[in-house]
């Protein structure tokens, strides 16, 4: 979609709402995988701020996710009003929608987003997925990446890989620190796919941006303090032998979810914002959300990755799934269904 296509459509879905207020915001050397620790190694056993890791093995990758707290829409992007009722639903009549998410009690104020980073060790190198939101720009439940790992016992100097599935502030924001000016993980290049950079940065970006409800030019310095840091690729490549990106265009211009190689068993695929709230685009991906930059695009890629999803039989694990995010996706009369993984499920993989 282009600039003024997205213009018509935000402005067009603006005067169908009537509620929604868009305003632009003030705004190495690598350590061998660490054993599994008993501590914080299950779901909701980690209540204690920093604490919340969960760690686990597939084939020969062990995967660490890592909460970076939690936060809500809108609430988190100021000057954005609309019920999450509509945010997710902008083309389904207010009968169909209040049915489904009324009987899923979907609160409808604001909606509450778990932030799940992972960290991948396999074939001798570290990369760490999504970075989580952290500055002045973070909500206060968010920006608790440095604790996780500090608890999960891995240093941001061991890390020798970021990969971003897209620019978003709750995924590049825990990159740098703005007051400072300096990288949070000093010896990490930082993947990103070319298309996703040139949103951002590119000639027009200016244009293209102006009207998201984003907090664009903390974005734009993260991406400045990582300056040649950053290496590009074509989303389809693989970052390392085992770990391939697909492109998933639609949440972002250039997002990018990520397939880990399940070593002869299931792969997992690391949905980013692919798929970003668990209360509809599971079961309704067709359903569009305001949160999506080409909504219409974002549906469709959805829906080819749940048919993936399905056909090559990947266990899932969403960025924004209550923590860790871990679970399968079935086919059920007709529609997509979430199975999350229990305990003793995730003690096997
Ligand atoms: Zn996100």
């Amino acid at each position: 979609m282009t600039s003024m296509a997205r213009r018509r459509f935000i402005t067009a879905n603006a005067a169908a709402l009537g509620t929604l207020a868009l305003s632009p915001l003030s705004a190495g050397a690598l350590n061998r995988p660490e054993p599994p620790r008993p501590s914080g190694s299950g779901p909701g056993t980690g209540a204690t701020r920093g604490s919340n890791f969960y760690r686990f093995e597939l084939g020969d990758t062990q995967l660490t996710v890592l909460s970076d707290g939690w936060f809500t829409l809108p609430g988190a992007l100021p000057g954005v009003e609309i019920s999450p009722h509509e945010f997710l639903a902008l083309n389904v009549t207010p009968a169909t929608r209040e049915s489904y998410l009324r009987s899923r009690m979907v609160p409808e104020d604001d909606l509450p987003l778990s932030a799940n980073p992972v960290v991948i060790d396999r074939g001798g190198r570290r990369i760490l997925v999504d970075a989580g939101w952290a500055g002045e720009t973070a909500p206060a439940t968010a920006g608790r990446l440095q604790d996780t790992l500090e608890a999960a016992g891995i240093t941001p100097a061991s890390v020798d890989v970021v990969v971003l599935t897209h620019g978003h502030p709750d995924h590049l924001g825990g990159l740098a620190d703005l007051s400072t000016g300096l990288p949070a993980f000093p010896n990490a290049e930082v993947v990103l796919s070319d298309v996703e950079l040139d949103l951002w940065t590119g000639p027009g970006a200016a244009e293209r941006l102006a009207d998201m409800p984003l907090p664009v030019p903390m974005i734009q310095g993260v991406l400045r303090v990582l300056g040649d840091r950053i290496r590009t690729v074509r989303a389809g490549e693989d970052i390392i032998p085992g770990l391939g990106s697909v492109a998933t265009p639609g949440h972002t211009d250039g997002h990018m979810s990520l397939i880990v190689d399940g070593g002869g068993a299931a792969g997992l695929l690391l949905t980013g914002d692919a798929i970003n709230t668990i209360h509809t685009q599971i079961e309704r991906p067709e359903w569009l959300s305001m949160f999506d930059h080409d909504a219409e695009r974002a549906a469709a890629t959805r829906q080819s990755l749940l048919a993936r999803v399905t056909a090559d039989e990947l266990g899932v694990l969403g960025y924004h799934f209550p923590f860790p995010g871990l679970g399968r996706v079935i086919r059920d009369g007709g529609r997509h269904r979430w199975l999350p993984a229990g305990t003793a499920e995730l003690a096997s993989w």
